[in-house]
């Protein structure tokens, strides 16, 4: 049984020829997927009885089975979803209270924002000290039909209109580890969500930031940095040993940012170790080097996969926070939501932390 989830409108066309031979049959299937979320033939109602069983005797349409959802206070809410092969990934959905500018205020609910937060992978080899997906190692490559198959599945749950919600690739995994089914996933998802409204997070994996720049329509690049010198950030996140500050930097200025789009720069704030006023001037001068902005995330702490690592005070983000200011740098300090449920940044971790965590 093939699935059709992951195809673009041609390979689907090219799956169902026997089956369907009429030429617009493919984009008919695609709109019943993408804007009726349909999960099965059977709803697809302007095809004939014959095709439509035909089809269903060849082809799934299979969303990834729903295994939970935790809703947090602060309206964040993570899906544990579980795959054919039974291994389970987590996504988020967010709400926003930020206001809309007024040329988008058409599209969601007025004055909140929902993002979709995707994973890309089961697990993740980069191994950053203070991530807790890092922490329980590689996972393997999900396919571009399991990446849109969260977005979908979501979207169904939550009811979510076409260009209704943005969508973040910072879910469980390093996108750029799996550039092509990602590549394939945002062709796809740019039917619903345009890639202004698309952003890519990585921990700066160059030869992938590359691949992507090469896209028609790139999406919005977020870097996570927590580092500004070549020592500390390697041994925070060791791809930093394989792609330098410089190598990193390099590529960055190379990326096609559209008039007045930036770079996000994400920086996880560690008590003693990245947080020091002096290292806030250290970072302003890095990120200087493109049109960009700082995202502070304080840590998300977990005592049992992120042992020793603690959250700055209040006063100590603040203070970091300004410095970076009062160099002149773009910034934000994100508190991450989702806390309660486990399902702020860093803490995803499929099914394999599930049960022990809070044991
Ligand atoms: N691999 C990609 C995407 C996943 S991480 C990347 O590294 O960007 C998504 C975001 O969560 C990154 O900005 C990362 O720096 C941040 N993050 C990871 N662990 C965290 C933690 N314990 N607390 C807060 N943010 C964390």
């Amino acid at each position: 049984m093939q699935d059709l989830l992951g195809l673009s409108p041609a390979d689907l066309a090219r799956a169902i020829r026997d089956v369907a031979p009429e030429p617009y049959r493919a984009a008919q299937i695609m709109r019943w997927i993408w804007e009726n979320r349909a999960v099965s033939f059977a709803e697809m109602t302007d095809l004939p009885k014959p095709a439509r069983e035909a089809l269903a005797a060849r082809f799934a349409i299979s969303l990834p089975r729903l295994v939970s959802r935790s809703p947090a206070a602060d309206g964040a809410e993570k899906f544990l979803f579980e795959l054919a092969d039974g291994v389970r990934v987590e996504s988020v959905f967010l709400v926003d209270a930020k206001r809309q500018p007024a040329a988008e205020a058409s599209e969601g609910a007025p004055g909140t924002r929902v993002t979709v937060c995707l994973s890309s992978q089961t697990g993740c080899a980069l191994d950053c000290v203070f991530c807790v997906t890092g922490r329980l190692g590689a996972g393997r490559n999900l396919s571009a039909g399991e990446i849109v198959g969260q977005y979908l599945a979501i979207a169904r749950e939550k009811r979510l209109g076409p260009r209704e919600a943005n969508v973040v690739f910072m879910g469980m995994g390093e996108p750029l580890l799996n550039v092509a089914n990602v590549s394939r996933a945002l062709d796809l998802l740019s039917r619903e969500v345009s890639p202004r409204r698309t952003t890519l997070s990585t921990a700066g994996v160059v030869p992938g930031i590359e691949a992507l720049s090469r896209r028609p329509r790139p999406p919005n690049l977020a870097v996570s940095l927590s580092a500004a010198d070549d020592a500390t950030r390697s041994r925070l996140m060791p791809v930093n040993r394989t792609y330098p500050l410089a190598r990193l930097f390099a590529a960055l200025r190379k990326w096609p940012l559209e008039r007045g789009r930036r770079i996000t720069f994400e920086w996880v704030l560690i008590a003693g170790v990245n947080d020091a006023p002096d290292t806030a001037k250290r970072l302003a001068a890095l990120v200087k080097q493109v049109p960009s902005k700082v995202n502070v995330i304080p840590l998300n702490e977990s005592a049992r996969w992120l042992p020793g690592l603690t959250r700055p005070s209040p006063a100590a983000v603040d203070a970091f926070a300004r410095a970076l200011a009062r160099e002149g740098v773009d910034v934000t300090v994100r508190w991450s939501k989702g806390l309660q449920a486990d399902a702020a940044c860093g803490q995803l971790k499929g099914d394999r932390g599930t049960g022990k965590l809070h044991g």
